[in-house]
Order: C-alpha cells, then sequence, then structure tokens
C-alpha cells in the first residue's frame, strides 16, 4: 500500500500516525493517509507564515507560478485520475476532467489582474484604493470534488499574495495530498501547505492564531461551526455550503427536450454537487411526459466500480452518506411517494444506489426539504406559477435554481424571482472561472470566482497622499 505524505514547507511529511481511506467501489481501505497532529499543524502555519513574506512581494513570480502549476496538473491528469476515481468513487473520465478543471481554473487565475482603482487625484491629494493579501489561508474541502474545489480556492488566494494551509475531506485526501507534492515543483517552500487527518483537523485549523482568512467548502451544519470559529478571532470567512437547488419547467416546454438535460444536472457527479438539481416543479399537464423519460434514462444509467469502461455513475462515495440517501428515499415511499426508476441501494459491498426518481412526494418530506447529495430527484406537480416559485423559495438554501421553457424571456423573468446566488435558464450548474459564484440563505457566506472571488482573499487599503503644499 503506497505511504502518501503531507507536504510542510516544501517537505514531504508522514503523519504521527494514519488513518484508512476507503474505496467506495470496494467498500475496502486501499490506501493510508498521514493524519496531521497539532504539532505538525502547527508547523505548516509557522511554514506559511515565513513564505507569505517574499510571496507577497513580486506579483509577476506568482503569475509564473501558477502557470507552472497548472501545467504540471495538466501534465498529472493520467496518473491522479486513477487515485480520484479510487477514493471519491466517480468515472475515470469524469475524474480526467475534474483534474483538468482545476488546471484550468489554475491558470485562469493565474491571468486576473488585481484590482486598483484611484478615487480621486486633484490639487489637493492622490488616493488610491488597493488590495493587499491577508497573510496566511486556511483552505478546507469536501469530498463531492477534492481536487476542484481546492483549486478554486488556491488560485486566487496564491495570486493575491496569500499562502495557504490546505485541508481535504478525510473521505478523499490522497488527490489533495499529490498536488501538495506535485506543486512543491512550482511554488516555493511553505506557499501551499497540505495536512490531511480526521474531523478534529478541521477545527483545529479554524482555532489557530496564524490564518487571517478561512475559506471553508462543505455542509451548512460544519459551515456554522466555521464561522462561529471564526468569529473569535474575527478571521474573514468563505463560506461555501450545501443546496438544494430547485428546476422549474414552464408550461411551454418540451418534456422530451428538457428532460434529458434536467437528467444530467440533477444526476452529475452521482448528484453529490452542491448545484445539482434536487428538486424539479412540473405543471401537471407535463408530468406524466417527463417522468417517463427522466425514468428512462434512470434504468439505463449504468452504475459500478468507475474503473470499469462505460459506467456512469460510480459509488456513492462514503457509508454515511448511501445510509443517508437509503434513508430519505424509504421515509419519501412510507409516506406515500413513488419511484418511477429506482428505490433502492444496489448491490454491495460498494456503496451504490440505482438513480432514483420519486414521484408524489409530499412537500414537508426530509429528501424534498432536505439536500439529498446523492442519485435521487423528486419530481413535484404544480398548478400555477406563483405556487411553483412560492415553493421552490419556501427553503433554507439558495445557492442556485433555474428555468425551462421555450419562451427564454418569460423563463428569465422567472428565473429572477428567485431567491439564490445563481439563476440559469435552459441550463444548469454552468459555471466558468470569471463568473461569481456563492449561495443565499444558509447556502453561504461570501463568494468564489471572478473579481469577486480574488477580492475575497484580499483586504481593502485606501493609500491618500496630500500633494505638497506650494
Ligand atoms: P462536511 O461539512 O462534512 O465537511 C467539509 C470539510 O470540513 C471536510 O474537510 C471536513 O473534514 C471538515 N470539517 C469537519 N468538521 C469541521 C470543523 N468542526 N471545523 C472545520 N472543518 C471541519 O461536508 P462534506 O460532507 O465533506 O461535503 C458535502 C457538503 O459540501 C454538501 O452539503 C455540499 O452541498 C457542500 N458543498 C458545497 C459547495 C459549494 O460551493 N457551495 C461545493 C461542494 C460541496
Amino acid at each position: 500500500m503506497r505511504r502518501h505524505a503531507m507536504t510542510i514547507g516544501g517537505a514531504r511529511v508522514a503523519g504521527s500516525a494514519t488513518f484508512g481511506v476507503v474505496n467506495p467501489a470496494t467498500g475496502e481501505v486501499h490506501a493510508e493517509a498521514p493524519d496531521c497532529d497539532e504539532q505538525q499543524l502547527d508547523d505548516a502555519f509557522t511554514a506559511a507564515q515565513r513564505a507569505y513574506v517574499s510571496w507577497r512581494k513580486d506579483e509577476r513570480a506568482r503569475r509564473r507560478a501558477l502557470h507552472a502549476a497548472a501545467d504540471l496538473l495538466t501534465g498529472a491528469i493520467g496518473k491522479l485520475a486513477p487515485v480520484l476515481t479510487a477514493e471519491q468513487g466517480k468515472p475515470l473520465k469524469d475524474a480526467a476532467n475534474e483534474i483538468g478543471g482545476s488546471a484550468w481554473w489554475l491558470r485562469h487565475a493565474a491571468g486576473l489582474p488585481i484590482p486598483r482603482e484611484v478615487i480621486r487625484d486633484d490639487a489637493t491629494s492622490h488616493v488610491e484604493v488597493v488590495r493587499r493579501p491577508m497573510g496566511v489561508v486556511a483552505a478546507i474541502t469536501p469530498w463531492n470534488f477534492p481536487l476542484m474545489l481546492a483549486c478554486w480556492k488556491l488560485g486566487p488566494a496564491l495570486l493575491a499574495g496569500n499562502t495557504v494551509v490546505l485541508k481535504p475531506s478525510p473521505y478523499t485526501p490522497l488527490t489533495t495530498l499529490a498536488l501538495g507534492e506535485l506543486l512543491s515543483e512550482a511554488l516555493p517552500p511553505g506557499v501551499l501547505n497540505v495536512v490531511s487527518g480526521r474531523d478534529p483537523l478541521g477545527a483545529w485549523m479554524t482555532a489557530h492564531p496564524v490564518p487571517r482568512k478561512i475559506s471553508f467548502t462543505g455542509s451548512v451544519a460544519t459551515g456554522k461551526l466555521v464561522a462561529e470559529a471564526a468569529a473569535r478571532d474575527l478571521k474573514r470567512v468563505t463560506l461555501e455550503l450545501g443546496g438544494n437547488d430547485p428546476a422549474i419547467v414552464l408550461d411551454d416546454a418540451d418534456p422530451h427536450v428538457v428532460a434529458p438535460k434536467l437528467f444530467q444536472h440533477a444526476f452529475e457527479n452521482n448528484g453529490q454537487l452542491c448545484s445539482a438539481i434536487k428538486r424539479v416543479y412540473v405543471p401537471e399537464h407535463l408530468h406524466d411526459d417527463l417522468v417517463a423519460v427522466l425514468a428512462k434514462l434512470a434504468d439505463e444509467a449504468m452504475v459500478g466500480n468507475g474503473l470499469q469502461p462505460g459506467v456512469h455513475f460510480g459509488p456513492l462515495n462514503n457509508k454515511p452518506q448511501l445510509d443517508r440517501i437509503t434513508s430519505l428515499v424509504t421515509e419519501a415511499l412510507d409516506r406515500g411517494a413513488r419511484a418511477a426508476a429506482g428505490g433502492s441501494p444496489g448491490d454491495g459491498p460498494g456503496y451504490f444506489h440505482r438513480p432514483t426518481i420519486l414521484i408524489d412526494a409530499a412537500d414537508d418530506t426530509r429528501v424534498v426539504v432536505e439536500e439529498q447529495f446523492g442519485p435521487v430527484l423528486p419530481v413535484l406537480r404544480y398548478r400555477t406559477l406563483d405556487e411553483a416559485l412560492h415553493r421552490a423559495n419556501d427553503s433554507h438554501f439558495g445557492l442556485d435554481g433555474s428555468v425551462w421553457g421555450n419562451d427564454e424571456d418569460r423563463a428569465a423573468a422567472v428565473a429572477a424571482e428567485l431567491e439564490c446566488g445563481t439563476t440559469w435558464v435552459n441550463t444548469h450548474f454552468s459555471v466558468h472561472p470569471d463568473q461569481p459564484f456563492g449561495g443565499h440563505k444558509w447556502s453561504g457566506v461570501g463568494v468564489e470566482n471572478g473579481r469577486l472571488g480574488l477580492e475575497a482573499f484580499t483586504e481593502m487599503q485606501v493609500r491618500s497622499r496630500a500633494k505638497p503644499l506650494s
């Protein structure tokens, strides 16, 4: 079994202990990852603090280093994709796409302008507003897109001049540990430190005195703990949290055209995507046709080990998540919902679940109210558009939403009524490194990506000079 190492101050560091990483397609431990202790975490923050002194000074060097990092990552797709599939479960092709996308994000960050603005230049004063780096950033990521979500943070954080201590989820530490080792060829020691460990490690990071900023992606429950810990030291936070994205199908939509797209955006990454479609609202008269197409696609999907060619969906990432999905579906079926497709877990020992289309679920079933984060899609009938909008917005979540119909202007007007960070018309989860991304309500605080995402890794500074008296 290969031993994976942390990257601290440019060195490969073994944990004082290790923990097992399970391959979700087999249910077996297939690797040991370092379990970072508090002294090692302290070493990582100290290394990041030291590296900050010179890293923040040379913007050109940072841009060069980020380009080099993107090149290294692109060159490693073939090597890293099977590692990502083995720890996360996603099919090999999707793993390769995630790694390629991560490199794209780093490359894009390398070219972002760092905003500065002269707001006054007159006879008496010159006043400029600039953005300064914050210092050391603690970056914490979840298990669904471990590499992509790490790079959403690393690119802008490093470009702005910060240094980083990055921690992946204990379910998916391996590709992120490999990223740390790989990028140490492009980044000076201490600029990026990668640590891994069981769950106390995240809380140790947010309580540590060194980081000035916590950039967190994960669940609402953990996000609230992170916000509490940050408040004690007034650390800045960006929280990218859960979603329960609604999709509203309008009465002029063709269900045969719309259903395959809804299916794609609901079941991408096996539904384990913050921005997956998690509820579909459809007018009564289109319901049966839409459900028929969705159910056919679900029945035809090939579920299996992501290393096998032709597999559409791998296993769920971990046993608690499989148990959660199973219990959400069971509760809905017990309360009168019906499964138009799927409805039960697959055969073990891996954490498989058939893609499931649920109909006639009540609005107060957990699968409608909560974020399922798995391969289950409730399709809900509506009578009036106002009612559909009310039900779509009647949620603690507010990440994204989409509206589907032939009349794009009408669909756009409906989409504008959704209470969420991003709305789409006739598509869903179409993201780009230029495009800010963030949630309303419980779905998050702050944004990632684009100019706003870069600014979130900086502090504003006003530089004001009096003009000499003459
Ligand atoms: P999680 O909250 O359980 O864990 C996320 C990370 O936080 C992990 O690295 C975990 O080890 C760490 N952690 C655990 N306890 C902590 C603590 N007390 N303090 C600090 N860190 C701690 O989430 P998960 O199950 O890994 O991920 C799934 C969730 O992430 C879903 O809710 C999903 O919607 C959300 N997510 C959101 C986005 C977004 O951009 N909005 C993207 C992807 C995933």
